[in-house]
């Protein structure tokens, strides 16, 4: 089994909690530049090529200002986080706006903002026509159902299980609507993976597109300006699996627009993503201190984060690698089940993993949590959320978003005048 490395020495990370104490997550600003220009770099045959970073996976200004330099767009799905994208002054069609059910003030605010409004549904095109006009550039979100060879996983489910997109015939329809109220600029889009490991997985969406663009740009006659091939690439969360290969991957995406895009004189047509996990996901870690163990029917190691900080094990059964710092190199001859202090039975990082011994003051370190992780976190059982730090390129660490505090928890609160 392979090891996860770290951006941060034991040393390091005491100096770290002296100054911001656990639990918090961290994000190392060179490995998620490093990872972005590697996704630029893989796809630069790509005509326009872009990810516009789906806020969800990490809303944190700072974050998205890094990414918004190498060139990324931001993909946002609520007013908030259309708003955070127009704080950090990315604007117009920098921005895409993939929502679903949503709700008419956004449709606004997405339409004065400029953004791409991608529409998940049929019958939204009335909806936004009332809500916020039509725009000058529309997209539909496709979904095959039952015509994808590929399955989608436990994170999205059956595209004809999932409430995203349009169907197949609804797509001709609404294509053929919107050229009739007079668009004449065109995208498609689609998202039937998440936390995909298969590179030929992304490839066959990236080719089920490229088809159905060719067959509605030739019965409806409009000219497609881009393909969204969604987010949904993977990350190696397990030590032993392996990460997607983005050079593979585009290689022989890059052959599919050869033949059904170039040589169906379509081209160029823009090729853009929204990749959220495999961007920041490896380079976020949960700091977490031991402070119990407790010895029942099982081993339990008791940490100050909880599931509040990071849900996806509890929610997905999710796995993230842990480290204890300081024991990297010593055998793993215990089975824990490393928990929180949640009133829930599955608030648990791990069950059953094999660790070191770990002792009561021990540092924890989880892995993983750069996407999906704070930004999944909530309140219940007044559990506050973290602090984020950022690890800057030149080593030195900056916070980037407090923790909360019992005020922020009762900031909403009417106490009667108490
Ligand atoms: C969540 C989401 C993404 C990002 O998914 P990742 O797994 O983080 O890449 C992109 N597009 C849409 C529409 C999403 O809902």
């Amino acid at each position: 089994m392979t090891s996860k490395k770290l951006p941060f020495t034991k040393n390091k990370t005491k100096e770290i909690i002296k100054e911001y104490p656990t639990p918090f997550h961290i994000y190392n600003e060179k490995g998620i530049r490093d990872t972005a220009r590697r996704l630029y770099r893989s796809f630069s045959w790509a005509p326009g090529f872009k990810n516009y970073f789906a806020v969800k996976a990490n809303p944190n200004p700072y974050i998205l200002k890094i990414l918004a330099e190498v060139g990324m767009g931001t993909d946002c799905s609520s007013l908030p986080e259309l708003i955070l994208a127009e704080k950090v002054g990315i604007k117009g069609e920098n921005i895409m706006f993939t929502s679903n059910d949503t709700p008419a003030a956004e449709f606004k605010k997405a339409k004065e903002l400029g953004a791409i409004i991608n529409l998940d549904d049929i019958t939204h095109i009335p909806f936004l026509e009332e809500a916020a006009g039509i725009p000058e550039i529309i997209c539909f979100r496709y979904n095959p159902g039952s015509l994808r060879k590929h399955k989608g996983n436990v994170i999205i489910g059956k595209p004809e299980e999932a409430k995203y997109g349009l169907t197949k015939n609804q797509l001709f329809e609404a294509y053929k609507i919107m050229g009739e109220k007079g668009v004449k600029r065109f995208g498609l889009h689609t998202m039937v993976v998440s936390n995909e490991l298969d590179n030929d997985a992304l490839v066959e969406t990236a080719e089920m597109l490229f088809d159905l663009v060719v067959e509605i740009s030739r019965k409806l006659g409009i000219k497609f300006e881009f393909i969204n091939l969604g987010g949904g690439v993977g990350i190696p969360y397990k030590p032993e699996q392996k990460a997607p290969d983005l050079e593979y991957i585009s290689k022989k995406i890059q052959k599919l627009y050869e033949q059904k895009i170039e040589k169906n004189g379509l081209a160029p047509i823009r090729l853009v993503m929204e990749c959220g996990r495999a961007i920041t996901g490896p380079h976020g870690y949960l700091v977490t201190k031991v402070i119990h163990e407790k010895h029942i029917y099982k081993e339990y190691i008791g940490v100050d984060a909880c599931m509040a900080n990071l849900m996806r094990p509890a929610l997905y059964g999710a796995y993230h690698h842990i480290t204890v710092l300081g024991k990297e190199s010593k055998s793993k001859t215990h089975i824990y089940d490393v928990t929180g202090s949640l009133c829930e039975n599955n608030d648990k990082f791990a069950i059953d993993r094999k660790l070191p011994k770990i002792d009561i003051g021990d540092i924890l370190v989880i892995h993983d949590t750069g996407a999906h992780g704070f930004a999944m976190g909530f309140n219940y059982n007044g559990k506050l959320r973290s602090a984020e730090l950022l690890l800057l390129p030149n080593g030195k660490v900056k916070q980037i978003r407090r923790a909360e505090t019992v005020n922020d928890y009762f900031a909403t609160l009417d106490f009667l005048g108490l």
